[in-house]
């Protein structure tokens, strides 16, 4: 007949204490880090919007300088017109007409130029505004998941600082020579540290132990620990 150690019993109850301390920790953890990724990716795109914007404009004032650039050379063009009026010699005269063809030649590049960039900008812009768009709706849906983080966050905490409490006071009526076996290793290692044998197998480090342990678990009177990894024993089946 096995019997369980009592100390054992209390040990196993502050150790579950401990682990679901050490549980809700872990996601708390986890927390921060969702969060600063989900604005990251917001922030990502409100980069890749800017640059966006910036190179519209960009494409916007190169548009705007050709604009000039013909507005210029017609009114030029006008100049030399009125100067054809005046002058008397023919190759004066000639030499003005070569000057209106090269800047209409100019005129007509500038033009082409003008059309593809506006056929650019256009596209741009429609890109831009779908990404603009896009950026709303998911900044939108992530706000949604980090409020829910943040609720999250807060429930965890107060589950938390329950646990905690309890953990304060599970370690009530535990035989002392227990908890200066189970603290240390508590610390130091992933819980659980207190284990069961199972077919002779220590549940912790999964190798079998000696039949002097247990036996010795099997009894259930004193404090046992696997010769093999030092947790502390009971017999489970
Ligand atoms: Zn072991």
């Amino acid at each position: 007949m096995a019997h369980l150690n009592p100390q054992i019993e209390k040990l196993l109850a502050l150790q579950a204490c401990e682990q679901k301390v050490r549980h809700l920790e872990q996601l708390l953890q986890a927390i921060p880090i969702d969060v600063k990724r989900l604005q990251d990716t917001i922030e990502a795109e409100e980069k890749t919007l800017a640059d966006a914007k910036a190179r519209l404009r960009k494409m916007e004032v190169s548009r705007k300088d050709l604009d000039n650039r013909v507005g210029v050379a017609q009114e030029q063009i006008l100049r030399y017109k009125n100067q054809q009026l005046q002058v008397k010699k023919n190759e004066e005269y000639q030499a003005l007409i070569h000057e209106i063809e090269g800047l209409e030649k100019e005129i007509l590049d500038w033009e082409e130029e003008e059309i593809g960039l506006m056929l650019e900008i256009d596209s741009e812009t429609e890109n831009y505004k779908k990404q603009e768009a896009s950026l709303a709706s998911s900044t939108e849906l992530i706000k949604r998941k980090i409020a829910v983080l943040e609720n999250r966050r807060a429930d965890l905490k107060n589950r938390l600082a329950d646990a905690a409490l309890r953990l304060q006071s599970a370690d009530r009526d535990i035989d002392p020579a227990y908890l200066r076996a189970y603290r240390p290793m508590a610390a130091r290692m992933k819980l659980p540290v207190v284990v069961g044998l199972k077919m002779q197998k220590c549940l912790g480090c999964h190798l079998r132990v000696s039949n002097e342990i247990m036996e010795k678990a099997r009894k259930g009177v004193a404090l046992t620990t696997c010769h093999n990894c030092g947790r502390l024993v009971y017999f489970a089946s």
